[in-house]
């Protein structure tokens, strides 16, 4: 990158650039697991990213609508730490990594509790005492959470819910664990559904990046300025992103890139430069733990165009500030 040009051309030239360099990248595959997530075109790719100015920059498809899935499970943990507090989120669900795939059917040795929120069986954790506390109101507040994150009024994708709760018997049977364990009091039924609407609410790569931005911003929209989550809860959520956040692929991930995120196999992906920006990204064909492929690659290039790393030597995201003072 050459330091001539302003921010508001530069930024957007490196995701073009990069949506460029990856977009024909063939391998993986869409989820198909869930039929309704199998019609996605495979060669969709959308970028975007939102600074903590409120400067949202973009690339390919990066306004094309897809269900969050898994990308959702880190806004509802923050959602029930901030509700419920610290002590009751982490006597349902723990922050160790797992080394199974992201639908093991286990919980921690001798804890009666998942691993961690970003595996499924901790995300069903997480919605069952948000059910437990919130009640029939508790997909609401979830889509107004999540609304607030992103800044705009998302919506549900009534047909990939649909197919979740037509064929998601391994999630039910993970939910039916957790109720037996003594995890939440509602029963496994009302759990599970919640879950699934909170998997099948739509966005878009810029959703992905003002929801990340949320984060990057200690909880505040750096858009709309509205307070979405808590310091408490944002660093307790950005953690478990760091180490668990891309599943069995996690170690790679931190090693690569060194920000915390998310994946969903919807295709979706999002980034958190702590304080800087937050990254959304959005590509339907999957590697094998799951994590969408041209997504990780773009990320890991950005990183290191703009040294995003935690641990670069020069303070994260050092490169990207002269470009964001313009
Ligand atoms: N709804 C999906 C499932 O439960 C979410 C999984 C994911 O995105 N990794 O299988």
């Amino acid at each position: 990158m050459t330091d001539s040009q302003p921010a508001d051309s530069q930024l957007p030239r490196l995701l073009a650039g990069l949506h460029e360099r990856l977009r024909k990248i063939p391998d993986g595959a869409v989820a198909s697991y869930i039929p309704a997530l199998a019609a996605m075109p495979p060669d969709l790719f959308g970028l975007a990213l939102q600074t903590s100015q409120g400067l949202l920059v973009e690339a390919g498809e990066s306004r094309h609508p897809f269900t969050i899935q898994s990308v959702s499970k880190p806004f509802t943990y923050a959602l029930a730490l901030d509700l419920l507090g610290r002590d009751r989120v982490r006597a349902a669900v723990g922050v160790q990594p797992m080394a199974e795939a992201f639908n093991a059917l286990v919980l921690e040795p001798g804890r009666n509790r998942p691993f961690n929120p970003m595996v499924n069986a901790g995300a069903i954790a997480v919605a069952g005492i948000l059910r437990d506390a919130l009640g029939a109101n508790a997909f609401d507040r979830v889509l107004a959470t999540f609304s607030a994150a992103a800044g705009r009024a998302l919506t549900l994708d009534q047909a990939v819910y649909r197919s979740e709760v037509e064929t998601g018997e391994r999630n039910r049977a993970l939910a039916h664990l957790l109720r037996a364990a003594g995890v939440f009091h509602v029963p496994a039924e009302q759990a599970v559904d919640l879950y699934f609407r909170q998997c099948s609410i739509q966005v878009t790569a810029c959703d992905l990046a003002a929801m990340g931005a949320t984060l990057a911003g200690v909880g505040t929209n750096p858009a709309t300025r509205s307070e979405v989550f808590g310091v408490e809860a944002v660093r307790d959520t950005l953690s478990v992103m760091l180490t668990c956040g891309l599943y069995d692929g996690a170690g790679d991930w931190v090693c690569r890139v060194g920000v915390p995120a998310k994946s969903g196999v919807g295709g979706g992906l999002v980034a958190v430069v702590n304080r800087l920006m937050g990254i959304g990204m959005f590509s339907p064909p999957l590697d094998q733990a799951g994590n969408p492929l041209r997504a990780l690659l773009a990320c890991e290039g950005l990183a290191e165009e703009l040294g995003l790393h935690l641990f670069e030597a020069s303070n994260p995201g050092s490169r990207l500030l002269p470009l964001l003072a313009g």
